[in-house]
């Protein structure tokens, strides 16, 4: 019995509406089911405006492009995350100022984030990991005290929620603008996809352009100009609509998948609760803010030592844990092209992080026995 870390969960419409869709004979950007993606996410979670992507990544570029970074522009994020949250920023010229992870998440420190700010600063980058909210309270006050942008990298926030002062608020809805991913390893998946949400209105023109290869197609094809031509830089960043088609599918199934996925986590949760309570292990921390959308279970081994000790074990049991990003501050690249003296700042929590968090097998076809194999593997180990 092999347990693989993820498992891609088709929810039943996927095929069908991939055929309807090229019977339909528009099976390029904009056709039926990616309009039908963009009105589901606007109207369940009141985002302003939805374009769906070819990649979360995608979407990242087209904030960058949209917010005019350029050369020497410095943009705050967590060291902790994925490339591709900076990497945007980076392809046009940016400059990373990297802060650390708070103590009780990985997410962003907020209360280092005003230290960070300089002349220079454009925006604030913040991740919601493992779908937890940063405190966006905080930050949303800091970005209009100093006017500065806030991107939310929503990649795995997907139906997630933070509760502030203006009550319950989607992940993804507060920042300017935000990232969304439904690459197979997120709980809504359509391969390889993403969506830009644009929470200011005077970003929807532009990014409808710059996502149509920087033309104004997408305003001729709703008849407001008679012709379309070159207005602005652009890239191709619309997906086919077979894989609007494909999402659709997953978002019919939405509550369905999310409400199975909470249960995985919660039985995870409950059952290694133990480890915790004798300091073997630390578990996921949700703050009162923030809800939980299942995206990943972690837990927290005590040192590099026992993670490396503990994958080996639950590989040889054919149950396959990860590890998650290792700090961006301290890689090669960041090192040798960004890091200069003054730049230059310890992170530990963001290594720490690096160095001691797994992530559990989790997938919405894990099973109870199997799940149960991987605690039980995961309590021999410890005792
Ligand atoms: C998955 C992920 C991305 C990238 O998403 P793609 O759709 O694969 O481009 C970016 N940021 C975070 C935090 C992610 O988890």
């Amino acid at each position: 019995m092999q347990i693989p870390y993820n498992k891609p969960y088709l929810s039943g419409n996927e095929l069908a509406y991939i055929k309807e869709t090229i019977e339909r004979g528009h099976i390029s950007g904009d056709g039926i089911f990616t309009k039908k993606c963009h009105e589901f996410f606007e109207t369940k979670y009141n985002f302003k405006k939805c374009l769906l992507t070819t990649s979360c990544t995608d979407a990242l570029e087209m904030c960058a492009i949209l917010l005019d970074i350029k050369e020497n522009d410095e943009i705050i994020a967590p060291s902790y995350t994925f490339v591709s949250t900076v990497n945007a920023f980076v392809l046009r010229g940016a400059k990373i100022i990297f802060a650390d992870s708070e103590k009780n998440t990985p997410n962003i420190d907020v209360e280092q984030i005003e230290n960070l700010i300089s002349a220079n600063t454009k925006a604030i980058l913040v991740v919601h990991y493992a779908g937890i909210a940063c405190d966006m309270d905080k930050i949303m006050e800091l970005a209009e005290k100093y006017n500065l942008y806030v991107v939310e990298d929503s990649a795995q926030a997907i139906d997630s929620f933070y509760l502030g002062k203006n009550g319950k608020k989607p992940l993804g809805s507060m920042g300017h603008l935000s990232a969304f991913s439904f690459h197979e390893t997120k709980n809504i998946i359509a391969g390889e996809g993403g969506m830009l949400v644009i929470n200011d209105e005077k970003f929807i023109q532009r990014a409808e352009i710059i996502r149509e290869k920087g033309t104004n197609r997408s305003a001729f094809f709703r008849g407001e100009v008679n012709k379309y031509g070159w207005v602005d830089v652009g890239s191709s960043f619309l997906p086919s609509d077979m894989i609007g088609a494909f999402l659709f599918a997953q978002l019919e199934n939405l509550e369905k998948i999310q409400k199975r996925r909470l249960e995985i986590w919660e039985n995870y949760y409950q059952k290694l609760e133990i480890l915790e309570k004798q300091n073997k292990i630390l578990l996921p921390k949700i703050p009162n803010y923030a809800t939980n959308n299942a995206h990943i279970f972690y837990i927290i081994c005590r040192n590099l030592e026992e993670r490396t000790n503990l994958i080996a074990h639950l590989k040889s049991k054919n149950i396959m844990a990860v590890f998650h990003y290792l700090s961006l501050h301290q890689s090669d690249f960041y090192k040798e092209k960004h890091n200069n003296i003054s730049n230059h700042r310890e992170l530990p929590q963001s290594d720490f992080y690096t160095d001691c968090l797994l992530r559990l097998p989790f997938y919405y076809e894990l099973d109870a026995e199997k799940q149960d194999f991987v605690i039980e593997e995961i309590k021999k180990f410890y005792t």
